[in-house]
């Protein structure tokens, strides 16, 4: 695999004084824990440095690295998202197909007033909108949209492997990616904290160096 700066001065460290803490590593490279996050989470799923609870971070040496296959089922969606990309679902067609083209994304997650999941409208909507005679500067996307509860979604401590199986599974592009929170009245809601694309799952497949 090949590393980028960032990680080979984590390796570098870690290989000069096993086991050190996130706080510890992340002091000596004037950076914040948060920024770190995803470097530590590649190099402990890949088998360059292994995580101990409490302990730390320390480094392992060729032969103590299991295969990147086996550890890819420990990455987190969580480390891995990417930004949202929402949109009302009051907006209408035609605002969509701007907002695909600004956020630069095939499909955008439609939400509610609070942020809950609504559904999802992707370019395949769009055209087939198109094709008919709606009126694409007046309908709303609500219209047009893949609901709830008919969307497949992913949670930020579930592993990318399961996630992109879901993907592949139900051939969809993006999975919204939620917590489930609980309101007053005991009403589960999906709060929208990320996208997981098929776009993410290439990137971790070059990351790791396949
Ligand atoms: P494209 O339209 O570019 O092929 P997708 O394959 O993602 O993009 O979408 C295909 C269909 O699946 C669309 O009707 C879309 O609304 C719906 N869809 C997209 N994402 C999801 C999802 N996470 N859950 C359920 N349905 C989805």
């Amino acid at each position: 695999m090949k590393l980028t700066e960032r990680q080979e001065k984590i390796v570098n460290l870690v290989k000069e004084s096993s086991p050190m803490t996130s706080e510890q590593i992340a002091g000596q490279l004037n950076l914040t824990r948060a920024t770190l996050r995803p470097d530590l989470a590649i190099l402990t799923m890949t088998g360059v440095l292994d995580a101990r609870p409490r302990v730390g971070y320390f480094y392992k040496d060729d032969s103590m690295r299991s295969s990147i296959r086996e550890r890819m089922r420990y990455l987190r969606v969580g480390d891995f998202k990417s930004v949202a990309s929402s949109v009302k679902e009051s907006i209408t067609i035609y605002d969509a197909v701007v907002a695909m083209f600004t956020n630069n994304v095939g499909s955008l997650i439609v939400v509610g007033q609070e942020r809950e999941l609504r559904g999802m409208v992707s370019r395949k909507d769009i055209l087939k909108a198109s094709l008919g005679k709606t009126e694409l500067q007046q309908v709303p996307i609500s219209v047009i949209m893949t609901r709830m509860p008919n969307i497949i979604m992913a949670y930020s401590d579930e592993s990318v492997m399961e996630a992109a199986h879901k993907l592949v599974r139900h051939q969809i592009d993006s999975l919204p990616v939620v917590d489930i929170l609980i309101d007053e009245t005991g009403n589960e809601r999906c709060d929208v904290v990320g996208r997981f694309t098929k776009t993410n799952v290439a990137n971790l497949f070059v990351e790791l160096g396949y």
